[in-house]
C-alpha cells in the first residue's frame, strides 16, 4: 500500500478511511460494523478517558459497572427508550452451543440451552440501572447519585464507519438521582459545560453548546443538550450529549424516595455520554492530506527524536545527546520517544511520525553535534527551526502550548466562517450546496417543517444555541413566525 493519502479535497470520506488504516489507529475486524482499536489510537481515547475522568470526579462523580446484558422485561419497561432503541438491539437467546449432528465438525445452538428470558445487549444503560437504583434510594439522604461507568454499547446500526458510527462502540455513561427537578437539570447543563470545555481546551475542537430538537432527543428523554463540532467537509458532528429524563425511568421502575417534607416523590434523573466517536471528531477537525494532526495534550508521544548518522560512533554520540533531552523534557512531563530502529530510514520515519501526528520532531545529525544543536519541526505547520541545545527544554515547551492554542484557532476561525446566516429557502439549498457548515435560520418550531426541510436538503437541526438571542423572524421554509433562529447543518 502506498504511504500517500488520498487528499481530502479529492474524496473526503477515503481519506478518512485511509488516514484512519495508515495511522494505525484502527481498523475493520470480522464482524461487520466492529472495529479493532490498535495500541496508537487506544492510547489517544486512554488520555481522552483520563481527563473526562478527572473532570468527573472534580465535580462529585464516581465510577461503577453494570453489566452488559438487560433482561427484556426491564428493557421495556421504559417504554419510549425501548422503542427507541429496539431495531437496534443485538439479543441472547441461548446459552450453550453443542456438535451438530448434521454437520460434522461445525457447532449449532443447543436448543435445550434456551434462555427464559432472552438478554438485550445494552444499547445504553438506564433499563438495569434505575431498576438497580430502586433498591438505592429510599430518602432524600441517599441522594443525589452521581455515578458514571466507562463501558461498551451495542447498537445495530447498518451504516457505519470507523470510530463515527460502530455497532459497538467505547463510551462512559454518567446515570444521575437527584431530589428535585432544578437539581437534575444543573446537572444535565453542568455536564454539557464540562464537554464543551473538554473538547475546547482538551481536544482543540471549538463546540456550540444547545439543546436538541424533539426530534433529535433521546428516546425517553425530556430534553436533550449537545455539543455539535464542525469538521473540515462542512458537516456537523454530535460530539457529546447530555440528558435530563425528568421521572421517566423513576415512573417506569418506581423509584420513589421520602422527601424532606415526609412525602413520596419519584426521583428525578439525567444521563450523558460520548463515544470513541471523539476520535473521529478529532481527526476530522485537525487532520490534513499528510494524515493525523494531533493537539500536544491528545499526542501519545509529543515529541519524537530522529537520529541521523552514518556509523556506530555517531549513533553513539547523538544517543548521549538524546538521552539527555529525554531526562530533561520527562521532567515538564512532555513524553518523548527516541526513534532509534535501525530498519529505516530517517526519511522514512520522518514520513510515518507525519503520518501518525506527532506533535514536534527532533533531528539529531553529525553537524548538530558540532554546533551543539537540533532541528525542531513543528507537524502543524511544517515549519523547522534550529534550536541551540541549553534552549531545547523551554523551546519545546513553548511550542507545545503554541500548537494546542494554534491549532484550537484555526478550527475555530474555519468554524465561525462556515456559520451563515440564511433568510430564504432558495439561499438555504445553495449554501448547503456551496460551502455547507451551519446555516443559522428562523424555524416555525414544528416538527413537520425539521421533517420537510430534512427531505428536500438532508439538513437536520442540530442545535437551538443555549446563547441564543431571542429573535423574531419569519420561518425559512414556511413562513410562519419564529422567535429565533436554529443551527441547521448535514451531519455525520
Ligand atoms: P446517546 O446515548 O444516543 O445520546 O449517545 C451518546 C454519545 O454516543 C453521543 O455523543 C453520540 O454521538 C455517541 N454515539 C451514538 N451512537 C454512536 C455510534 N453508533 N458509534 C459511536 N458513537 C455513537
Amino acid at each position: 500500500m502506498s504511504k500517500n493519502l488520498t487528499s481530502r479535497a479529492e474524496d473526503y470520506s477515503k481519506w478518512y478511511n485511509e488516514l484512519v488504516v495508515k495511522a494505525d489507529l484502527a481498523e475493520n475486524s470480522a464482524v461487520r460494523g466492529c472495529m479493532v482499536i490498535k495500541p496508537y489510537g487506544y492510547a489517544i481515547w486512554e488520555k481522552m478517558q483520563a481527563e473526562l475522568d478527572r473532570m468527573f470526579k472534580e465535580t462529585g462523580h464516581q465510577n461503577a459497572y453494570f453489566p452488559l446484558f438487560v433482561p427484556k422485561s426491564l428493557f421495556e419497561a421504559e417504554e419510549k427508550n425501548a422503542e427507541g432503541f429496539a431495531k437496534e438491539c443485538a439479543v441472547v437467546t441461548h446459552y450453550r452451543l453443542q456438535n451438530d449432528p448434521d454437520n460434522e465438525g461445525k457447532l449449532r445452538v443447543d436448543p435445550e440451552a434456551k434462555l427464559e428470558e432472552e438478554l438485550v445487549v445494552r444499547p445504553t444503560s438506564e433499563a438495569i440501572i434505575w431498576s438497580t437504583y430502586k433498591g438505592w434510594i429510599q430518602s432524600y439522604r441517599d441522594l443525589p447519585i452521581l455515578v458514571n461507568q466507562w463501558a461498551n454499547v451495542v447498537r445495530w446500526e447498518m451504516r457505519t464507519r470507523l470510530f463515527l458510527r460502530t455497532a459497538e462502540f467505547l463510551w462512559q455513561e454518567g446515570h444521575t438521582a437527584h431530589a428535585t427537578k432544578d437539581e437534575a437539570w444543573e446537572e444535565t447543563r453542568l455536564i454539557n459545560g464540562i464537554y464543551a470545555k473538554f473538547a475546547e481546551n482538551f481536544m482543540a475542537i471549538p463546540v456550540i453548546q444547545g439543546l436538541k430538537t424533539e426530534s433529535e432527543r433521546f428516546a425517553g428523554a425530556e430534553e436533550t443538550m449537545c455539543i455539535e463540532a464542525l469538521m473540515q467537509d462542512g458537516k456537523a458532528l454530535q460530539a457529546g450529549t447530555s440528558h435530563f429524563l425528568g421521572q421517566n425511568f423513576a415512573k417506569a421502575f418506581d423509584v420513589k424516595f421520602t422527601n424532606k417534607e415526609g412525602k413520596q416523590d419519584y426521583v428525578w434523573a439525567t444521563s450523558w455520554g460520548v463515544s470513541t466517536r471523539l476520535m473521529g471528531a478529532l481527526i476530522m477537525t485537525h487532520s490534513d492530506d499528510k494524515g493525523l494532526v494531533l493537539p500536544p495534550n491528545l499526542a501519545p508521544y509529543q515529541v519524537v527524536i530522529v537520529p541521523i548518522y552514518k556509523n556506530e560512533e555517531q549513533f553513539d554520540a547523538i544517543s548521549e545527546v538524546a538521552d539527555e533531552i529525554i531526562s530533561d523534557l520527562k521532567e515538564r512531563n512532555i513524553s518523548v520517544k527516541f526513534d532509534k530502529r535501525d530498519t529505516l530510514r530517517p526519511g522514512a520515519k520522518f514520513a510515518q511520525h507525519e503520518l501518525q501526528g506527532v506533535p514536534l520532531r527532533i533531528a539529531i545529525g553529525p553537524k548538530d553535534l558540532e554546533d551543539e544543536t537540533v532541528e525542531v519541526a513543528r507537524r502543524d505547520t511544517f515549519t523547522k527551526e534550529t534550536v541551540i541545545l541549553d534552549r531545547i527544554n523551554v523551546v519545546v515547551e513553548d511550542l507545545l502550548e503554541e500548537i494546542q492554542e494554534s491549532l484550537f484557532t484555526k478550527a475555530l476561525n474555519y468554524r465561525d466562517t462556515h456559520i451563515t446566516e440564511v433568510d430564504d429557502f432558495e439561499e438555504f439549498k445553495k449554501v448547503l450546496k456551496n460551502k455547507s457548515g451551519f446555516i443559522s435560520a428562523h424555524w416555525d418550531g414544528t416538527a413537520e417543517t425539521e421533517q420537510k426541510i430534512k427531505e428536500l436538503t438532508k439538513a437536520t437541526i442540530r442545535c437551538i444555541p443555549i446563547d441564543n438571542k431571542k429573535e423574531s423572524g419569519e420561518c425559512v421554509l414556511t413562513g410562519n413566525p419564529s422567535s429565533q433562529r436554529v443551527l441547521f447543518a448535514k451531519a455525520y
